[in-house]
């Protein structure tokens, strides 16, 4: 069930015995504390830019998010354009801010003599780029007048940038900044007299256009990289060289001078490889070395107890546990009887049963005298996961200490909306340990909740949390906690590694034996308005039948009638209720009601005192009522694909066959509507979350509060560079266990800046 791990492609090379650049141990001695502080070179790297640049250049960087000398190395052109090579001109957008590389075709001067502008005088020219032209405007005195038409020659070829806008109906730059420039690349003019007289071009003519910013042009910008690659000058390489000769790198720095000043098209190539292996292999390294110290952090060993609080729940379960769940339930009671802190991902098919599983970890756990912290990412979950928890556990709970023959545990709901006597109640048996399992939101990290004795940490739906969220919490424990984490959907293998590379993986791929189908329609009403009738009365059979409904919306009403934003819960209830689904037993559940609100209506629902529950996503994750049996998403197209999938799983639970409707008027072709036909076409979570990373860039699939070490992927995407993420996984293994103390000062360079910016990211966030 493990993913399966590559072997290392070929036996790494034996490092050379005698290490040139390893400090004597008496230099090391005397070397100051700070990690940073080390007197090799690759640190120069690490040097903010106002130490090369000045405070005002380096001030300007900040909007670009370059704020050290290494990320100016890893700021890279946009695009290259080669030295006979334009832009195109005839896609312009009003209002884009653009640098084109162009010829001017003629510039002409004209005298202003009405209005405000009275005196002065306008530059007019044309720029082109072969087919197409872009005309420009300046306003100014005779003498600035003069010089800048002096610059624009017929025939001369600049870099031009500015916001383009429209005069009678032709695009245009007004006041756009530019300079001339040779046919070498050197900067030989400009809207400046006193521009910088630099190259923007490789020896080969080719020149980047970076990102930039109003303050900050490609040139300027080309510059700044131009004396910032001669500050490297010297500089080691912080690969080991049987790294480097292993992957088939060039070295650093000349992979930087080629990304920036290319000569050819085979150096960008080569360059960014090297980039992007440094990316990975950093990320990595630093990965594993996070689960090489977890490894030698001691934590109480909580093994398996026969006889004990689990043996009584395994006796009472009411089905056979997948193939799956022992399994990985096996793997759990070894790592909790180890004597370090586990530290696993817990991934799987939504609906695959996950909960049980934890909940079996979390059961040894307190056999073993300790206690466990299960986190929900929402109020709603917490509040389910502690009723469902308790379901199962039935006379297991610490109340009904008699019945169970002595065995039980208490069971403890802690949220952020408690009142105060139910909050202090709950903190008092957590604080006593008369609480074996204690069920919360993100609030438990936060609070003064004080535990007698963690030892397992649960984190459901991990996605929601950040990285280091999860750290504040283990950090609560006086000696570390076991960490179980689970993720809402299966999450492709290289996700795992990056976001989660420092936690094992057990992957549930199975969904339990007898459960239904589910079939998913898109319901496009626009081409076809008489299907929104057939939707309802779908809804009303199903309830005929006994089976209970979901129709989810996309937002609360804020007041507005916006409808871009989708349809309103209130408004959706207010129609059905009055329309279509008039008679029924119909409530409604969003996130702005107040906590006991929410207990009460979702307690009604799983009763079955509800035939239809309206509903924004709060019942996107984990919300468990198996006689629900059809779900109806209005605005479907306004969810991302592993929502739609969260979504759809709350259907099909149990054995009745379940239907699930994609209502939406976006037209076929469409992005949106391709993601609907993704999640109609199949149910398998690995698939979906392929396409879903496929459409969107992996930091939208994850969540915006993912944080932390995940932001240094800059130049990688975890789909497509699949294959150089494992390569440099395994690189990074044998690594550290040919190295496992980092001795070498380039690979402790390279986990240490990984770590640093990990940790800035957190700051800046917090
Ligand atoms: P998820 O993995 O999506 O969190 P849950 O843990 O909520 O899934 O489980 C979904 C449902 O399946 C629950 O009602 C649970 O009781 C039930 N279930 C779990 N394991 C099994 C099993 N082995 N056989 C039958 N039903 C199971
Ligand atoms: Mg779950």
């Amino acid at each position: 069930m493990t993913p399966h791990l590559r072997l290392v492609p070929d036996l790494p090379e034996p490092r050379p015995k005698k290490l040139a650049k390893r400090p004597s141990a008496k230099k090391a001695a005397e070397r100051p504390p700070a990690q940073f502080w080390r007197t090799t070179g690759f640190t120069r790297l690490a040097v903010p830019l106002a130490g090369v640049l000045g405070g005002k250049t380096a001030k300007a960087f900040e909007a670009l998010k370059v704020k050290t000398v290494g990320d100016l190395m890893l700021h890279l052109p946009r695009r290259y354009v080669s030295g006979t090579e334009l832009s195109d001109l005839r896609n312009l957008t009003e209002g884009e801010e653009v640098t084109v590389l162009a010829q001017v075709r003629h510039a002409s001067v004209h005298a202003m003599n009405s209005g405000r502008g009275a005196g002065k005088f306008r530059l007019q020219a044309v720029i082109t780029d072969g087919p197409g032209t872009l005309n420009l405007t300046f306003f100014g005195a005779r003498h600035l007048v003069d010089y800048w038409q002096a610059q624009l020659r017929p025939g001369a070829r600049g870099i031009f940038a500015g916001k383009v806008g429209a005069f009678q109906g032709q695009p245009q730059l007004t006041h756009p900044d530019f300079v001339i420039i040779d046919e070498h690349g050197n900067v030989i003019g400009g809207a400046q007299r006193n521009v910088d007289l630099g190259k923007v071009a490789g020896a080969s003519g080719r020149i980047g256009l970076y990102p930039a910013t109003a303050k900050l042009r490609t040139w300027t910008i080309a510059n700044c990289v131009s004396l910032t690659l001669d500050s490297l000058t010297g500089m080691e390489d912080p690969l080991p060289e049987w790294v480097r000769r292993q992957a088939d790198l060039i070295d650093q720095q000349t992979a930087y001078r080629s990304v920036h000043r290319p000569d050819t098209e085979a150096d960008v190539v080569a360059g960014l490889a090297r980039i992007q292996f440094d990316e990975a292999f950093g990320l990595q390294l630093a990965m594993a070395r996070r689960r090489a110290v977890t490894s030698t952090v001691g934590a109480v060993p909580r093994p398996r107890v026969d006889g004990g609080l689990l043996d009584a729940f395994d006796a009472r379960l009411p089905f056979e546990l997948t193939e799956g769940q022992r399994e990985i339930g096996d793997q759990l009671f070894a790592d909790l009887a180890r004597p370090h802190p586990m530290q696993r991902l817990l991934q799987g098919e939504v609906g695959s049963g996950k909960t049980v599983v934890a909940l079996r970890a979390m059961l040894t756990v307190v056999d073993n005298g300790g206690q466990t912290a299960l986190l929900a990412p929402t109020e709603v979950l917490a509040a389910q996961h502690h009723r469902t928890i308790t379901g199962m556990l039935g006379d297991l709970v610490g109340a009904d200490l008699l019945t169970s023959g002595g065995i039980g545990t208490g069971v403890t709901l802690v949220t952020g909306s408690l009142s105060a006597g139910r909050r202090r109640e709950a903190s008092l048996a957590v604080a006593s340990g008369a609480a074996g399992i204690v069920i919360g939101t993100h609030a438990l990290l936060t609070s003064g909740t004080q535990f007698a004795d963690l030892g397992l940490v649960v984190v459901d739906e991990q996605h929601r949390f950040g990285v280091e969220q999860r750290a504040a919490l283990v950090a609560k424990a006086a000696q570390r906690p076991h960490t179980l984490v689970m993720t809402a959907t299966p999450i492709p293998r290289t996700v795992a590694m990056t976001v989660f590379g420092d936690l094992e993986t057990s992957t549930l791929t199975q969904v339990p034996a007898g459960r239904a189908e589910v079939s998913t329609v898109v319901v496009d009403y626009q081409s076809h308005p008489s299907w929104l009738a057939r939707t309802w009365q779908r809804v009303i059979e199903e309830v005929a039948e006994g089976r209970q409904a979901y129709v989810v919306c996309p937002r609360i009403s804020d007041g507005s009638a916006d409808d871009d934003a989708g349809a309103a819960v209130e408004d959706v209830y207010a129609q059905l209720t009055e329309g279509p689904l008039r008679g029924l037993r119909v409530a409604m559940l969003h996130g702005r009601l107040a906590a006991d609100e929410k207990d009460e209506v979702m307690g009604r629902f799983v009763a079955g005192t509800i035939d239809v529950l309206i509903a924004t996503t709060v019942i996107e994750v984990g919300v468990d009522v198996a006689n629900a049996a059809a779900m109806v998403i209005c605005d479907a197209d306004r969810f991302g694909i592993s929502q739609l999938h969260q979504l759809r799983g709350r259907i099909g639970r149990g054995a009745h066959p379940g239907v699930c409707l994609l209502l939406t008027s976006t037209p076929p072709g469409t992005p949106a509507a391709e993601r609907l036909a993704a999640v109609a076409r199949t149910r398998d979570g690995f698939r979906l979350a392929k396409v879903d990373l496929e459409q969107r860039r992996e930091g939208d699939v994850l969540g915006a509060d993912q944080s932390g070490i995940r932001s240094g992927l800059r130049h990688l995407r975890v789909l497509e560079d699949e294959d150089l993420i494992l390569f440099a996984r395994d690189l990074a293994t044998a690594c550290l266990e040919s190295d496992p103390d980092l001795a070498d000062p380039g690979l402790a360079d390279i986990v240490d800046s990984v770590e640093l910016r990990a940790a800035g990211d957190w700051l800046e966030r917090s």
